[in-house]
C-alpha cells in the first residue's frame, strides 16, 4: 500500500499541468498506463486557441457555441476564453514556443468553423511542443513521482468519499494507493473504436469506473468524428489536420470535383464526406494539399508531409485519400467549473471530463486549451480545500479486497463493454425522447 496527498491518473497535458499547479509542499503521485509520452496530447497537430484581443471575444464565443449546436455551458466557455492568455503565458514560461512573426508577435492560423485566425501553433506538432515542455517541468519537481506502465483499475470509495485508487503495476502486482485527492486525467475513448486517431490504450477507463460507483456522467454519446484522416493500413488513423484546410486544402469526389465547403464544422463536414463516399461507392474522398504554396506546406506542416511521404504519397504532387475516423469525446465524467465530480475528493480533467465547454461538437483547437484551463482550476481548488487531516482517508486503507482485481483482462473487457453499452443506451434514449 502507498500513501500520497494527491494521485493523478494520466500524463497528458491536463494531468501534467495540474501537477505543476498544485502546492509544492504536497506529495503527488502520477501514474500512467503506458510511457509518459504516449498520450493524445503529444499527437495534437493543429494548435491551440487563444483570445487574441478583446475585439475577438464575441466572435470566438459565438464560434464555440455555433460549433457546439448551442448546447455549450456558457459559463464554461467564458472561463475558457478568458483564461486563455494566462495559460499561454504559463506555457511560454515553461519554454513552449509558438510561431511568431519577425517582430516577435504571435502568429495565428485558422481551422474549420472559426470565423477568423486565432489558433497558436508550433509547426504541425503543437501538442508535442506543449506537452513535452510540461513533462520536462514536472520531471524537475521533487514532490512529483511519475510511475509509467501502471494503470488505474478502480477508485477506492469509502464512506461517500474517494480515498485513492487501485492500480496494476508494471510487474502486474495490484496495489492500493491511498490519497487525500484523486484526479482522473485519462483522456478519450478512441481505443474502443476500430478507426480512431487516438492511442489504442485510451479506452475510457474513468467512465467505466464512474459508472461502477454511480459518479455522474454527462453527454457520453457526444463523440466527434474527424472528417479527414489518411486512408491507410495503420493501427492509429493519422490525422490530416483541419488547419491544412484552413490554409486552403480542398476536398474532391471520385471525379476530382469539389463537393463541399471544406471549412464547415467537423460534424457537418463528416456527414457530407460520408454521403459523398456512399454516392461514389468509395472508401475515401480525395484531399488536395497542392493548393497550399509548397514552402508553406513544408514549413507549417512538416509532420504531415513526412508521414504521407512514408505512406507513399508526395503531397506536393498528388492528392491523398482521406476518410472520417473517431477523434474526440465531448462528454465524460460530469464536473463543475473547478473540475469536481459528484463524488467528494474525486476530480476529473481533460478529455475524460465534461464541463460542457464543447456542447454537442467541439470547435477545432479548443481541447488543449480547455484541458489546461480546467486542470489549473482543479489544482487551485484542491490546493485550497483539503489536507487538514481526514479520518475517512486513513480508515479506507485495507478495506478493498485486492483479490477481486486479479483478472485484469476480464475487468478491462467488462469496462469497455459497459462504456459502449452506456453510450448506446443514452443514444437510444435520445432517439426515443
Ligand atoms: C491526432 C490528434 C490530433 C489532435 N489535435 C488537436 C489540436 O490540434 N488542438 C487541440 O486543441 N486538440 C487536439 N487534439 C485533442 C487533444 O490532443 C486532446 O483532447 C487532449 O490532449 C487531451 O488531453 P488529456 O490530458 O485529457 O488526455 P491525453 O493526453 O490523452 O492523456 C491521457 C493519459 O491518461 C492515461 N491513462 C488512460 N487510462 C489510464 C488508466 N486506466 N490508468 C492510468 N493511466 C491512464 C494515458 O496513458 C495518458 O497518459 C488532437 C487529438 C488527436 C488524437
Amino acid at each position: 500500500m502507498k500513501k500520497t496527498d494527491v494521485v493523478i491518473v494520466g500524463s497528458g497535458c491536463s494531468g501534467l499541468y495540474c501537477a505543476l499547479q498544485l502546492p509544492r509542499d504536497k506529495q503527488i503521485l502520477m501514474i500512467t498506463k503506458s510511457q509518459a509520452e504516449n498520450s493524445d496530447s503529444f499527437l495534437a497537430q493543429g494548435g491551440m486557441c487563444m483570445l487574441k484581443n478583446e475585439e475577438d471575444y464575441e466572435s470566438y464565443f459565438e464560434d464555440t457555441l455555433r460549433a457546439g449546436h448551442y448546447e455549450n455551458d456558457k459559463k464554461s466557455v467564458e472561463i475558457m476564453i478568458r483564461s486563455s492568455q494566462d495559460v499561454v503565458s504559463d506555457l511560454e514560461s515553461y519554454g513552449a514556443c509558438f510561431q511568431k512573426d519577425a517582430q516577435g508577435n504571435l502568429m495565428f492560423t485558422r481551422e474549420g468553423a472559426h470565423s477568423q485566425k486565432r489558433i497558436l501553433f508550433h509547426e504541425d506538432v503543437t501538442g508535442k511542443e506543449i506537452t513535452s515542455k510540461l513533462l520536462e517541468q514536472v520531471r524537475k519537481l521533487p514532490n512529483v513521482t511519475i510511475v509509467e506502465n501502471t494503470r488505474m483499475l478502480d477508485i477506492i470509495r469509502h464512506d461517500g468519499q474517494c480515498c485513492g485508487i487501485i492500480a496494476e503495476k508494471s510487474d502486474h502486482s495490484i496495489e492500493e494507493i491511498i490519497a487525500e485527492v484523486t484526479v482522473m486525467a485519462t483522456g478519450g475513448i478512441g481505443g474502443l473504436y476500430q478507426h480512431s486517431t487516438n492511442f489504442r490504450h485510451l479506452t475510457g477507463d474513468a467512465l467505466a469506473i464512474a459508472l461502477r460507483h454511480k459518479v455522474e456522467l454527462e453527454n457520453i454519446n457526444y463523440i466527434q468524428i474527424h472528417p479527414t484522416t489518411l486512408y491507410a493500413d495503420e493501427t492509429r488513423s493519422f490525422l490530416i489536420s483541419e488547419s491544412v484546410r484552413g490554409e486552403g486544402a480542398k476536398l474532391y469526389d471520385k471525379h476530382m470535383n469539389r463537393f463541399v465547403d471544406e471549412l464547415l464544422p467537423r460534424d457537418v463536414l463528416t456527414e457530407a464526406i460520408l454521403k459523398q463516399m456512399e454516392k461514389d461507392g468509395t472508401d475515401y474522398v480525395w484531399e488536395d494539399l497542392r493548393t497550399i504554396p509548397e514552402k508553406e506546406l513544408q514549413e507549417h506542416f512538416p509532420n504531415i508531409v513526412e508521414h504521407c511521404r512514408k505512406m507513399g504519397y508526395d503531397v506536393t504532387k498528388e492528392c491523398i485519400p482521406v476518410v472520417p475516423a473517431q477523434h474526440y469525446f465531448m462528454g465524460g465524467v460530469k464536473v463543475d467549473y473547478n473540475s469536481r465530480t459528484s463524488l467528494e475528493r474525486l476530480y476529473a480533467v481533460g478529455e475524460t471530463a465534461c464541463n460542457g465547454v464543447h456542447g454537442r461538437n467541439r470547435l477545432a483547437s479548443n481541447s488543449l486549451l480547455e484541458s489546461l484551463v480546467f486542470a489549473k482550476r482543479a489544482a487551485k481548488a484542491i490546493g485550497s480545500s483539503y489536507f487538514c487531516g481526514n479520518e475517512t482517508i486513513t480508515e479506507a486503507a485495507g478495506t478493498v479486497n485486492l483479490q477481486d482485481y486479479r483478472d485484469v483482462e476480464a475487468l478491462e473487457k467488462s469496462y469497455q463493454k459497459q462504456v459502449k453499452d452506456e453510450i448506446e443506451r443514452v443514444n437510444k434514449r435520445k432517439e426515443i425522447g
